[in-house]
């Protein structure tokens, strides 16, 4: 595999400026502050070599090749001759101290004790079984298998190590099979690494499959470099920047399930095995990202530390010098969305015209404003039959966007009143409410297209029934009052009970169809299309005042909330608790409107 030089070069609206600025950049030599990319292939995945050495590089990215070939020519067990396959083949080598086999075994073996078997190299039999190591199988291993290998192959206590005194080192494999397929990579780049500044390299960051070492800094100011991870959640591919830029010298490195999974039957299983149950790991984790003195520590411990998850994963990092771990959990949206929820819960009813109802509006006002918005708490009376004014309020904020449109995203929050004198509503009126601040504190940190709008309404629930002075107060006000003002709306999407555990999204009839189309796109988009059931009837909720003010609405609502598939029966009873909901579920319809927003 040939070694690839990548120019990077940010594409400028006019052809014939680009290739003047081309022909110039080819003319000079690079400013000092450039970084120059090369990439290749090497051990079965992306290498890269960023570099501001701009007289070397080329030597640089020599280097690092010949170190990684180095590396897989003594480690990989793909290779026959490799000192690895060689232990395995005869239950025994005699290496020098200094040798890459010795020193990647050693710590290998080291972490392996260290985290009480959940880094394990001698996991080689278990990645065989689940189907990683070639071959298809049609079914997952069954429990027997597992526990054979379990009892007969793993344990990193089988591998022998003896010192010799003359700077040698013995291995006996103990019958096991090895793959330091979580550990290798980093030792190649600390390799590369040590070489590279041995050569005079100064300023350079060099990845191995996400394994990342850097030298000096980028040149842009603040010294260090700046390091992305990807969002492993899909929405929107983005990348995320570590929490902060690495020092000149540190390492760091991702593991996770989300690239590198294999699928049986249609379910997908990760590449990171627990040696401790044989069980591919299915934990909260989406991912783990470890910053460390050397490559081969994070790429070990980010390993480990996703086999342990986040609990105890922090306690086996937080004794080790220079390291940092962020954890980054499976349904992030939807697990601050629910601990929101449960906050709201915390307070008591929200009954519409009690003090609940204005310690809530109170509450969510607070929120946002603690995401730095400004919102808006909008008290209106409305008259009652009999003449007496009752006050209602509705909570606004709205999170600019990067282009044009306006999107506007309801959600009640007021609980039903005659129920029980602990009737919570986490799914009515809760859990949307949780949602939308979860999604408010989202699109702060990553604005779209158009702005949006937050809405949380009062007055939803009617005291006898729906009728003109009963019920849907917060949104007829609202949309009453955006209609006046002559305010355009590309969309307005109502969530109501949308937190289920055993997610149904019911759409209503009435409802804009093209709304409609989009949600089912965005629904299958996220694997809920499933979920998703078309009633042939309407629904009376917020979103109908919009509809009747001229404004293309949508009301997302699960209307299957109960003990048991398509029972409703949790619905406006003691029994609507924060137990009934997941993170899960509001992940789902969080990624589903964010999706919609993007295509509106
Ligand atoms: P990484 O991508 O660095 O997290 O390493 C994942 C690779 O490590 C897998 O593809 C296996 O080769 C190996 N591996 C899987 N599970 C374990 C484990 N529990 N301990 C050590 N290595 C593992
Ligand atoms: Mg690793």
């Amino acid at each position: 595999m040939g070694i690839r030089r990548v120019k990077t070069i940010v594409a400028l609206c006019a052809v014939a400026l680009l290739v003047a600025l081309v022909a110039y950049r080819v003319a000079k030599r690079p400013a000092r502050s450039e970084v120059e990319y090369w990439d290749w292939l090497s051990m079965g995945t992306l290498a890269e070599l960023q570099t501001r050495d701009h007289s070397i590089a080329k030597a640089e990215a020599q280097i690092m090749k010949d170190a990684f070939t180095e590396v897989e020519d003594a480690l990989s067990v793909f290779r026959d001759g490799s000192d690895l396959s060689r232990l395995v083949a005869d239950g025994t080598i005699r290496v020098s101290s200094t040798s890459h086999l010795a020193r990647v075994l050693g710590f290998a073996l080291k972490v392996a004790d260290e985290s009480g078997g959940a880094f394990d190299p001698t996991v080689a039999p278990l990645m065989k079984a689940w189907g990683f190591r070639g071959g298809t199988i049609s079914a997952p291993p069954s429990a027997t298998t597992i526990s054979n290998i379990l009892a007969n192959s793993v344990g990193w206590q089988r591998v022998e190590v003896a010192y010799g005194g003359d700077g040698r080192t013995v291995f006996a494999s103990g019958g096991t099979r090895l793959d330091l397929g979580g550990i290798a990579k980093g030792y190649a780049i600390d390799l590369a690494y040590e070489r590279l500044k041995d050569f005079g390299g100064e300023n350079f960051l060099i990845n191995l499959g996400g394994n990342i070492r850097v030298s000096g800094t980028n040149g842009r100011g603040s010294g260090g470099w700046t390091v992305a991870i990807r969002d492993p959640f899909g929405v929107t591919g983005n990348w995320q920047h570590l929490p902060r830029q690495l020092r000149s010298g540190e390492a760091v490195a991702t593991s996770g399930s989300y690239e590198r999974f294999i699928e049986i039957g249609g379910k997908r299983y990760s590449h990171i095995i627990d040696p401790r149950t044989g069980m591919p790991v299915d934990n909260e984790l989406a991912s783990v990202t470890v910053i460390a003195p050397t490559a081969m520590e994070s790429d070990a411990y980010s390993t480990t530390l996703f086999v342990l998850g986040e609990e105890d994963g922090r306690r086996f990092i937080d004794g080790k010098d220079g390291c940092e771990a962020v954890f980054v959990g499976k349904n992030p949206l939807g697990t601050d969305a629910l601990r929101r929820v449960e906050a709201l819960c915390a307070l008591g009813p929200r009954n519409a015209m009690t003090p609940g109802a204005k310690t809530a509006a109170k509450w969510i006002a607070d929120e946002l404003a603690a995401m730095g918005l400004e919102p808006e708490i909008d008290d209106f009376d409305e008259p009652a039959t009999d003449g007496s004014a009752r006050i209602f309020r509705n909570v606004l904020a709205t999170i600019k966007g990067t282009g044009s449109g306006r999107v506007l995203l309801l959600s009640h929050y007021d609980t039903k009143s005659g129920i029980s004198d602990d009737f919570v509503g986490a799914n009515d009126g809760g859990s949307s409410t949780g949602l939308l601040l979860a999604l408010a504190k989202h699109l702060v940190a990553s604005p779209v297209s158009p702005s949006v709008t937050f809405a949380f309404l009062d007055g939803e629930e009617c005291v006898r029934s729906y009728g003109e002075h009963d019920g849907l107060h917060g949104s007829r006000h609202l949309a009453r009052k955006l209609r006046d003002e002559g305010v355009a709306l590309d969309a307005v999407i109502l969530l109501d009970m949308v937190g289920d555990r055993d997610l149904t999204l019911t759409l209503p009839r009435n409802g804009d169809a093209r709304l409609k189309g989009l949600f089912l796109l965005a629904a299958a988009d996220v694997g809920r299309r499933q979920s998703v059931r078309l009633l042939p009837y309407e629904m009376t909720d917020d979103h109908q005042p919009f509809i009747d003010a001229g404004y293309k609405a949508i009301d997302i609502i699960d209307f299957e909330y109960g003990s048991l598939p398509e029972l409703n029966d949790y619905w406006h009873t003691p029994s609507d608790t924060p137990d009934k909901l997941s993170a899960e579920s509001l992940q789902a319809v969080g990624d589903i409107v964010l999706k919609m927003i993007d295509g509106r």
